[in-house]
């Protein structure tokens, strides 16, 4: 407020000198003469024109200004907002890892940037049990200590995903076939170290069985996970809690 009527008393100045040049300048010459009514003219006009006028000229652009710098910060808000609904939905609530979609799309993603690479699908082996003899929510709680396991077992530039209800994924991302046989393993291990105690004097344990497959250039997502679903499915076959990945079977239980 304080700026606007120093501003305006600025305006306001100027406009009396404005005025007082010209009236001294042009009625002399046109024969005239500048007499003490006319010096009050030249004063008290543009003081009572100028000055209001430019004051509230000076209010409105504040305001505005005000109001701009409010409707970017209510943008930049609203964006970061946009944000994270974005990237929430992509992601599964129980486990916070990529849901279905979110991780096909990467796994598709993936194969376009890189010729390298592995898909494993990891599934907890005989889960129903779980749910069947402790109830379904120590069976979530289950799912979330695999979950972490699982975490616990890739590298930090792997990607994860929830692609079923106890089956999960991971891209390796540009892993070599020993790289990803030593991760599916270390998941497996980590899965099988996991001390889950739902009731006092019951340790259930806890392991998956992972299928993979290496990831060639021009394979699609179908494919992969076709191929890394058949390993999986023989492991399940061999007696769970073990790893196959392309031809070789990591580990027997
Ligand atoms: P397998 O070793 O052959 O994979 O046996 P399984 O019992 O794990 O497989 P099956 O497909 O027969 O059963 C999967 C079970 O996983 C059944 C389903 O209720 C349970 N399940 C799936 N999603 C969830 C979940 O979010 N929470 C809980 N508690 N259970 C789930
Ligand atoms: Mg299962
Ligand atoms: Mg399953």
């Amino acid at each position: 407020m304080k700026s606007i009527f120093v501003r305006s008393g600025l305006v306001a100045f100027g406009a009396v000198a404005g005025s007082l040049l010209l009236v001294i300048t042009i009625v002399p010459a046109l024969g005239g003469v500048v007499d003490g009514n006319a010096w009050l003219m030249c004063i008290i006009c543009p003081l009572a024109t100028a000055w209001p006028a430019s004051a509230f000229t000076f209010w409105q652009s504040d305001r505005l200004k005000q109001a701009h710098r409010d409707l970017a910060r209510v943008h930049a808000q609203l964006a970061a907002a946009h944000r994270r609904l974005a990237e929430k939905a992509q992601r599964d609530d129980m486990t916070g890892m990529l849901n279905r979609e979110a991780f096909f799309a990467a796994l598709d993603g993936s194969r376009r940037k890189a010729d390298r690479g592995a898909l494993l699908i990891i599934d907890a082996d005989h889960f129903k049990r779980i749910n069947d003899n402790f109830g379904h929510l120590t069976g979530d709680d289950a799912l979330q200590k695999i979950a972490a396991a699982i975490s616990r077992g890739v590298r930090s530039s792997d990607i994860l995903g929830r692609i079923g209800g106890e089956e999960f994924g991971a891209i390796l991302v540009g892993a070599s076939d020993e790289e990803a046989a030593s991760v599916a393993e270390r998941i497996r291990s980590e899965v099988e170290q996991i001390h889950f105690a739902p009731v006092d004097d019951a340790v259930v344990r806890l392991t998956v069985s992972i299928g993979g497959t290496h990831c060639p250039p021009d394979g699609t997502v179908p494919e992969l996970m076709r191929a890394a679903d058949a390993r999986l499915y023989e492991a399940k076959r061999r007696g769970r809690n073990l790893v196959i990945i392309g031809e070789v079977m990591v580990r027997a239980a």
